[in-house]
């Protein structure tokens, strides 16, 4: 046994990655250290851990807390990442990191089927402080070669996307960058570490949204930024500033649901492929996006990249705003939320889910048809599912 190799399937690392044998008090599960500041012995031992000479690491709650530290700990092991930092959200992890590795005159490249707020923070907000940014195309890495220039500071991308799942060649956009010294950070929310871990594939940096498949459950905000340790120190530097911290018992939730993190994603992976493939052969269906199909552009990259193609399916039906409502109130077992990644399947019209407030024209402007559907599988029955699914195309009539 001395020569076997340290565990690295992601369903032994998500139950035991990043922590002791042996918990405090001997406990087997992590315990919650819900508590805002830590207390010194004596002055001796302030300017000793001040001095750096202590092994101690907790001083203040916003400067870190050994329940966050177990997440962020859990993450990198699953993410083949030196070190990983938690936050409040996953927009305060994108947000931080992002400024954290931005100054003015800097400019950064995104594609543009991105996370809208994501995209609203770097085209919206960041411009006022003089960074620039240009969005290049879905997963057109030549697009993004071309719009590299000697003051982009940072490539963003995620891979899976939303609503249409695109992946972009992950290791031809690491290697392009990394000739010119320009960091990329891939936000991996929909992939997980089960499916993807862009750290393998040479990306700088990979950052979760923890609310969606880490927590699992649909009940805790939380965001993960993993990477280089020097990279992920910068971050964390920032974040004691800005204050995005995770809560102690947000933490213990984000740790509890990693632990069958493979499983859930696994089993999510399998309805999600098998409903893909039922969708794209139904009549009423006119096309199914879903990396796990042969039939989606960059199938063949996500098939090289990642070991299972994640939980969401996007179709469009035959119909049009109206009837495509039919189809998402006629089904039964999903409910009608923003979110994914939990253990209740959710299903949404991005239309009027996240881009309500514009016209039908509008939308088809920045891609999203009245008629779209996005189906984010649960862990309820395969079968039940896709039947429930298939039985609701018939409300539209
Ligand atoms: C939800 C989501 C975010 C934002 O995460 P929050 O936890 O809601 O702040 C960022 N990126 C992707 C891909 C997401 O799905």
């Amino acid at each position: 046994m001395s020569d076997s190799k340290p565990p690295r399937a992601p369903e032994t690392l998500a139950v035991h990655g990043g922590e002791p044998r042996r918990h405090e008090y001997d406990a087997l599960a992590a315990p919650i250290v819900q508590t805002a500041t830590y207390t010194f012995r004596d002055t001796a031992e302030l300017c000793a851990f001040f001095e750096g000479r202590t092994e101690r690491e907790e001083e203040y709650g916003r400067y870190g807390n050994p329940t966050v530290r177990l997440v962020e700990k859990k993450v990198a092991a699953l993410e083949g990442a030196q070190d990983a930092i938690a936050f409040s959200s996953g927009m305060a992890a994108v947000t931080t990191a992002i400024l954290a590795l931005c100054k003015s005159g800097a400019h950064v490249v995104l594609f543009s089927d991105c996370y809208r707020r994501t995209r609203q923070f770097v085209t919206g907000f960041l411009e006022r402080y003089g960074v620039s940014a240009t969005l290049v195309p879905p997963a057109d890495v030549d697009a993004l070669e071309a719009a590299l220039r000697p003051e982009t500071k940072l490539v963003i991308s995620e891979a899976p996307t939303n609503p249409y799942q695109t992946v972009p060649d992950l290791r031809r956009l690491a290697a392009v960058c990394k000739e010119r010294r320009i960091k990329t950070m891939i936000d991996a929310t929909f992939a997980t570490p089960v499916n993807l871990r862009p750290v393998e594939h040479g990306i700088d940096l990979v950052v979760h949204s923890a609310t969606k498949y880490l927590g699992g459950h649909n009940d805790v905000l939380g965001g993960v930024l993993a990477g280089k340790e020097g990279l992920v120190s910068v971050v964390r530097d920032l974040r004691h500033v800005l204050g995005g911290v995770l809560d102690p018992h947000a933490a213990y939730l984000i740790h509890r649901g990693i632990k069958s993190l493979a499983v859930r994603v696994r089993q999510q992976n399998a309805t999600a492929q098998a409903m893909a493939e039922a969708l794209e052969a139904h009549p009423k269906v006119r096309r199914v996006w879903y990396p796990g199909l042969a039939s989606h552009p960059n199938h063949g990259v996500a098939k090289e990249l990642m070991t299972g193609f994640g939980g969401v399916v996007t179709f469009e039906v035959d119909a049009d705003l109206e009837g495509t409502s039919r189809v998402v109130d006629a089904a039964r077992i999903p409910r009608i939320a923003p979110s994914l990644g939990g253990v209740e399947s959710l299903i949404e019209q991005p239309a009027l889910m996240s881009f309500f407030e514009l016209t039908t024209e509008q939308r088809l402007e920045v891609g999203i048809r009245d008629s779209l559907i996005r189906y984010a599988v649960g862990l309820e029955d395969t079968d039940e599912l896709i039947a429930d699914v298939l039985r609701a195309l018939d409300a539209m009539g």
